[in-house]
Parts: structure tokens; C-alpha cells; sequence
């Protein structure tokens, strides 16, 4: 019945464009893929049978021919201060967590790019729990998709943000990663402007410059968290592949819209970072580069060899940065309550487990 082939492939691993054509070639006319992908990606469409104007037998042979796989939600925990950490299983039984932060008008989501990370920061507890495997895009964009329509069916306000600040690192994942936000971004996908999205790296050189030639337009933010190569060789290893120069001269290139900076991130980690002379390092490394730096106390984990500085510590750092010139506002992380704030998040493979909060 058709020239090619028939196997099941997942209709969210195709763009419009690459859905037109396959489409094309197994026979079917090429103006469905729209109607398809605004099913899903518009009506939240979990399945073929649900797409009413496309006649009941071509959805038939749509959901012979392609798989409509969705995250399945395992459990929703909600801390005192609004923040709602998702976990989300997938196919292989891993499971992946977001975290969905309101702050004023704004709706954030903080997604995951990969089910742990190889990175081994030494400050953060995904780190400590390995490497399993990278996310595909469709599993990406569809922590999005998914929270989006959770937050319809309760007719709560639509997400404005997406930052790609969850588990892993999303640079060491960047085919699947680009894919995704083509996803998120598209007119026939999630619709969301790049303007909204924030990805965050810990330093990958090759992965920025890439980004900047993908012409996504998204936001970048690193995560700098040292003042010397000295101190961050020994707390981040991927600064023994880019030290601070190469990753400062990346970022010095990187492609800025109009009133544009690059968001560098620091945690503040007591005796390690945090003196007066790493606030004076760090200002005189970002010369020049538009930039703002996140303040980020250190969250503990059990077991971490860190510890978050005192209060006046902190404002001093900030002060020192004020000085000069450079906008650097403390990020109190939130949702440190249920283990969803930066750093705390790890696979947990029982919702039974993340329940407890035991972490
Ligand atoms: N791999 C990416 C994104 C994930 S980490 C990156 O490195 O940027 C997101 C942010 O959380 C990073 O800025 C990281 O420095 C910060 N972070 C990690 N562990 C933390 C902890 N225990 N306390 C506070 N911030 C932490």
C-alpha cells in the first residue's frame, strides 16, 4: 500500500518541514502535518483519535504509521512558597525532574536536558549521581508541553518562561537540545518566543560558539562560580578542558540582541568563592561584557562538602560587584523545601522516594 517502509516513528520527532515531507512520501497529502502538530502542540492532543477535522480513517492509518508518546507524571510536590517540582517517567523507566517557579508575573519552568550529568561539579547533587543517559528532544520540549497542559486543565496562567537550568547539561546534549528548542520556539510547535528561554552551561566552549551559529536567539547563561582557574579547576573539572580565558573570550563573541546580557551564575560557596578579593576577580574578568551575575547561595545536600557563606559575606560580594557597575542580584532558590532548588535535583526512580523528602 505505501512505497516505503512501515515503521512506527514518533510524530514529535518531526519539525513541519520534515513532517511535510515524510508525509509526502508515504503517500499522505502534505497539509496534514499542520493540522497535526496544532493538534498537538496547540489542543494538547495526546493521541490521533482526538484530532476531530481529520477524517476518522486517515487518523486510523495515522496511528498505525507514527506513535504519539507523552511523559507520563508520576507525582507533583509543591513547596511552601509555590514552586512545584514535577517528576516525570520515561519509556526506559528513568525519570526526569522540572520545576515550575512563579515569581510576580512571571511563570518559570526550570527543565531538564539530560537524566543526570557527567559534568561532576563537585557543588551540585546531580553531579554526584552520574551520567545515565541524554534526553531526547521530544522529551525535552515535552516538560513543557506537558506542565503547559496540566496548567490548562486547571485553568491556571500559561508559563512565560523556560530556562534550561534542570538536570544536566544541556550544551553536552546540544543535537537533541537545538532540536528542542526548535520545538519550543516554532510556529508549529510550543510557539514560545527564544526571548523567553534561558540556557545555562557550565562552560562548554565548542557548545557556545555553536549556539550562537544555530541563530536560536535564546538566552545564555553560565554558570562562572569562581574567580581563578585555580579554584574552578578544583570545583567544576570542565575548566580543565576551557579555562576562564577561552570560556570569557566565548562569551565576549557571542551574539547579542539589543539590551541583551549574558547572565553569568554564581554560587557562593563559604570559604571557597566568596571573599572580597573573588568579588573583585570576578568584576575585572567580565569587563566588557554585557553582562548580569545571579548570586546564588549554596544549597546544601547531605553529604556536600560545602557550605553556604554567612549573611555578610554575601552582601558584601554583591556590594563589591555594585561597585562596579555590574548588576548582580541574590537568587534566594526556591523550593528548597521539597528539593527543587539549583543543585538539588537528582533522578529519584519511586515517587514513593520523593515524597518522603528524605534529601
Ligand atoms: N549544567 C548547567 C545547568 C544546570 S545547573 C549549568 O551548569 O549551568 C544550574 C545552576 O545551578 C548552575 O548555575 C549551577 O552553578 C547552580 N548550582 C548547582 N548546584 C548548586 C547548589 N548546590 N547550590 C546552588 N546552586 C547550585
Amino acid at each position: 500500500m505505501f512505497a516505503v517502509e512501515q515503521t512506527v516513528e514518533n510524530v514529535k520527532s518531526y519539525s513541519i518541514d520534515g513532517l511535510k515531507a515524510r508525509l509526502t512520501e508515504l503517500g499522505l497529502p502534505a497539509y496534514r502535518a499542520a493540522q497535526i502538530l496544532q493538534w498537538i502542540y496547540l489542543h494538547h492532543a495526546q493521541s490521533f483519535s482526538e484530532m476531530t477535522n481529520i477524517a476518522k480513517k486517515d487518523r486510523e492509518q495515522l496511528a498505525a504509521l507514527f506513535s504519539l508518546p507523552s511523559l507520563s507524571e508520576r507525582a507533583v510536590e509543591r513547596s511552601v512558597d509555590g514552586t512545584r517540582k514535577f517528576l516525570f517517567g520515561l519509556e526506559d523507566g528513568h525519570c526526569i525532574e522540572s520545576v515550575l517557579i512563579p515569581d510576580e508575573n512571571r511563570l518559570t519552568l526550570c527543565i531538564s536536558s539530560q537524566v543526570g550529568c557527567q559534568q561532576a561539579c563537585r557543588f551540585c547533587l546531580t553531579g554526584a549521581g552520574g551520567f545515565v543517559r541524554n534526553l531526547q528532544a521530544w522529551e525535552i520540549a515535552d516538560q513543557v508541553l506537558s506542565v503547559s497542559r496540566m496548567l490548562r486543565l486547571e485553568n491556571e496562567h500559561p508559563i512565560t518562561n523556560i530556562v534550561l537550568m534542570g538536570m544536566g547539561e544541556p550544551l553536552a546534549n546540544f543535537d537533541e537540545v537545538v532540536k528542542a528548542l526548535r520545538v519550543m520556539t516554532a510556529e508549529h510547535g510550543l510557539g514560545i518566543s527564544p526571548r523567553r528561554i534561558t540556557l545555562s552551561t557550565d562552560g562548554l566552549v565548542p557548545g557556545i560558539d555553536a549556539l550562537a551559529r544555530s541563530g536560536l536567539r535564546v538566552n545564555l547563561a553560565v554558570s562562572l562560580n569562581a574567580s581563578t582557574d585555580e579554584i574552578r579547576d578544583r570545583i567544576m573539572p570542565v575548566n580543565r578542558r576551557y579555562p576562564l580565558r577561552e570560556l570569557l573570550a566565548t562569551c565576549r563573541r557571542y551574539p547579542l540582541e539589543p539590551r541583551k546580557r549574558i547572565t553569568f551564575e554564581y554560587v557562593l560557596l563559604r570559604g571557597v568563592n566568596d571573599s572580597a578579593e573573588d568579588a573583585r576577580r570576578v568584576a575585572a574578568l567580565l569587563r566588557g561584557i554585557r553582562c548580569k551575575v545571579n548570586l546564588i547561595p549554596f544549597n546544601p545536600f547531605p553529604g556536600s562538602a560545602f557550605e553556604r557563606p554567612e549573611e555578610p559575606s554575601i552582601r558584601r560580594f554583591q556590594q563589591i560587584l555594585l561597585d562596579h557597575h555590574i548588576t548582580a542580584p541574590l537568587r534566594e532558590s526556591r523550593g528548597r523545601d521539597i528539593s527543587a532548588a539549583c543543585g538539588q535535583l537528582r533522578e529519584r526512580q519511586q515517587p514513593a522516594v520523593a515524597a518522603t523528602g528524605r534529601e
